[in-house]
């Protein structure tokens, strides 16, 4: 057998650069409301190239501003794939709305486009959708739904940095785009995210709004300490530190993205040989952000996808699921709600069946062959 080989499902890639602007920083004295944060939004919103962008403490939080900033709250709905992150349907009930899911679709995991209409009601304001692993959503179904309704799009990108969706990065084909840079995902702050949107108003809103809606920050005031509070909000800043990495960061993402899609198509090509896995309707092409590569197991196997898990862990290989349940089979939604076993069948059957397979950065071409090697042996040893 091989060289056992340590093969974590996601770790971040950083070095020199990043603790040398993590070290500026602390030298300087300036730890938030700086240059930095700017320096950040505009080099994220260049890359992406959006017109504005909006640096906030984490994507859950960004969004929460983004549906608090709209005036979403009490008595309206939001349609939210039942396939996701909780944080898709959190930030919708943090705002006091709620929380309508919709199936996913077979073939890539995303929202089920054609599902979306029958969920529209009377209290319904926006339809929130995720790019499951990176993979594009069919916006152009998604806004048409939206415009015939009058109802906004939330864009949740935290696995969609570099996704592209009709020749635009994601985020910018609703009205708004949330990213997330928590460690695992494509690039990160430590903790970050940052809102996308075309709309110059709401983004000068949202940056009100991340900060207590304070009208003038430290270098704008004529008198120190001297300001005033025009509006009710938060404290979801990012600090300069997350913002200093962040520039770093957006300087390697071509590298990143780079790797990833080699390393998904490699994986891909190895595990297509195997025929007790089925993979989604997907190929790491350049559309997609390859986030990890997903496998589906049989349903005869899905009780053993624990020992198939342990196996790949003994062999040095490290995955996820994404998700584990769907987000309404939660025990918070599904006390809430009432959620019945069969309601989301798809998203079940992913939750059930998925094992999600590295394919970041921090891994060579090597080692998918590798973990497709790992993968053979662990199906080989059920018997
Ligand atoms: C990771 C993730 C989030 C949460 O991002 P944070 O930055 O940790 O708040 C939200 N949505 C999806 C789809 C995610 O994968």
């Amino acid at each position: 057998m091989e060289e056992l080989r340590n093969i974590p499902f996601g770790k971040p890639v950083m070095g020199e650069p990043e603790q040398a602007a993590v070290l500026q920083v602390m030298a300087g004295g300036i730890l938030v409301h700086g240059p930095k944060t700017e320096e950040f939004e505009q080099s994220f919103a260049a890359w992406t190239g959006a017109p504005h962008a909006v640096a906030v403490s984490s994507c859950t939080a960004g969004m929460h501003l983004v549906y608090f900033a709209l005036g979403i709250g009490a008595g309206d709905e939001v349609i939210v794939p039942a396939q996701t992150h909780a944080a898709t349907a959190h930030a919708v009930e943090l705002a006091g709305a709620r929380a309508v899911f919709v199936d996913a679709e077979n073939a890539t995991g995303n929202i089920d486009v054609d599902a979306i209409a029958a969920a529209v009601t009377p209290r319904t304001r926006a339809i929130a959708v995720v790019h499951y692993l990176g993979v594009p959503v069919d916006m152009e179904a998604v806004n048409a739904v939206a415009r015939h309704h009058g109802l906004l799009v939330v864009e949740d990108c935290a696995l969609a940095v570099g996704t592209q969706i009709g020749g635009q990065h994601a985020g910018l084909s609703g009205d708004v785009g949330c990213f997330s840079f928590y460690p695992v995902k494509h690039m990160t702050t430590a903790e970050g995210g940052i809102v996308l949107t075309r709309d110059a108003a709401l983004a000068q809103k949202l940056k009100l709004l991340r900060a207590f809606g304070v009208d003038r920050h430290m270098g704008q005031r004529a008198t120190p300490g001297e300001y005033d509070v025009v509006a009710l909000g938060f404290n979801y800043r990012m600090s300069e530190i997350e913002a200093a990495i962040g520039i770093e960061q957006v300087k390697r993402l071509d590298g990143f993205l780079a790797r990833r899609r080699a390393n998904y198509r490699v994986l891909r090509v190895a595990l297509a040989r195997l025929k007790s896995v089925e993979l989604f309707s997907t190929d790491g092409g350049e559309s997609e952000s390859a986030y990890c590569l997903s496998m589906l197991l049989p349903e005869e196997l899905a009780e053993r996808r624990k020992d198939i898990i342990a196996s790949l862990k003994a062999q040095g290989v490290g995955t996820s699921i994404y998700y584990p349940r769907p987000v309404p089979a939660m025990t918070y939604y599904r006390e809430k709600y009432g959620t019945r076993p069969g309601d989301f069948p798809v998203a079940e059957r992913i939750s059930r069946c998925s094992i999600a397979l590295p394919v970041g950065p921090h891994l060579a071409e090597d080692d998918m062959f590798y973990i497709a090697a790992a993968i053979e042996r662990s199906l080989a040893q059920l018997g």
